[in-house]
């Protein structure tokens, strides 16, 4: 439920509404939407309680038809958040390229992937140390050590490091790495590590998982910010659909949605949702003409032997042509995609 107040309400007035909510063991939240002020009550309001909120001095009317992730819902918070991780800001007008391999596998694998797709306007740099695998028996990843190596190459290039925390006793050994924490597709409902995620400060990225509606990643993405961390940003990546000539569908349609439902920036992962290489570069340029605030991109030096994701893994060139791709569609809708572009 949510209290619009009035444009003539005074600070004693917004401030006797928020009081009251609160000493009736209400969870608040303020919005700002223009020069109104949007008061938000968090979780289910009891009967009564609009109609006893709607006769206090300074409101000018209450709402039920608002969706119960208020804290990433654009009906409590009008303007688009910009998440930003160590100096690069998502949300903003620039469309962010996070790209890498899908697993770090080596010092010299992720040193000379990070220098190629820095060289090509990748803002951010990804891999995977702890993987989520669909069989125990598949690469589980290289853990701490992988963390160190990604971290050490993107501080040589600059890039600040995504990588994807999977259970909650590692995310504070992820944060201590990374500049953004990754919670994957099959992590969206682990609960659990959500709030773990919430308790600490570095930006949270979350996926869809291939099984949820639009509604359960945003109250999955509503976890994170109801335990203190304000700073994620959603991530589609393909749904699970009757479709197998793609690994999985994408949802393209995701973009506007999110963009119209919550306030938190929105970004595409086109490779899993392709599988196959050939098709993220038109996944990319829709993503963005769909209003995507990023991309997050696997790209590999040598594909063929990556330990995972190889298949839908970019080459170094291929990298190369996706971003010069996206850049034309970026400047056809008014955004820019800083970095340099490999001559
Ligand atoms: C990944 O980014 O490598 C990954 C495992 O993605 P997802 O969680 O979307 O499957
Ligand atoms: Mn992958």
């Amino acid at each position: 439920m949510i209290a619009i107040l009035s444009r003539e309400c005074t600070l004693k007035q917004k401030a006797d509404v928020v009081r009251l909510l609160e000493s009736d063991g209400y969870r608040v939240t303020v919005g700002v939407r223009g020069d109104e002020t949007i008061v938000g009550v968090l979780g289910a309001a009891p009967p009564g309680l609009a109609e006893r909120l709607a006769t206090m001095p300074g409101v000018r009317e209450t709402r039920h038809d608002v969706p119960p992730y208020a804290l990433v819902s654009r009906a409590y918070h009008p303007e688009t958040t910009r998440v930003r991780a160590s100096g690069v800001t998502i949300g903003g007008d620039e469309i962010v390229v996070i790209a890498g391999p899908c697993s770090v596998e080596s010092e010299a694998q992720i040193r000379s992937i990070a220098r190629s797709v820095a060289a090509s306007g990748a803002r951010m740099l990804r891999g995977g140390a702890f993987k989520p695998r669909t069989s125990p028996y598949g690469f589980q990843g290289m853990g701490e050590d992988g963390l160190r190596l990604l971290a050490a190459a993107g501080e040589e290039t600059g890039l600040p490091v995504v990588s994807e925390v999977v259970g909650p006793e590692d995310v504070e050994l992820c944060a201590r790495y990374v500049d953004v924490l990754q919670i994957g597709a099959r992590s969206m409902q682990n609960f659990r590590l959500l709030a773990a995620c919430g308790r600490q400060p570095k930006p949270v990225l979350i996926k869809r998982s291939h099984m949820a509606t639009i509604d359960e990643f945003l109250n999955a993405a509503e976890y994170v910010v109801s335990h203190g961390n304000p700073r994620v940003i959603l991530c589609e990546r393909g749904i699970r659909t009757f479709e197998t000539a793609t690994r999985n569908t994408l949802d393209v349609s995701a973009v506007p949605v999110l963009r119209e439902r919550s306030h938190l920036p929105v970004i595409v992962d086109p490779s899993h949702a392709a599988g196959k290489r050939e098709w993220v570069g038109a996944l990319s340029r829709a993503a963005v003409a769909a209003g995507a605030d990023g991309l997050l991109v696997e790209v590999h030096d040598d594909p063929e032997r990556a330990v995972s994701d190889g298949r839908q893994s970019l080459t170094i060139e291929g990298f190369e042509a996706m971003m010069r791709g996206v850049r034309r569609i970026a400047e056809a809708v008014d955004r820019t995609v800083v970095g340099p572009a490999r001559a």
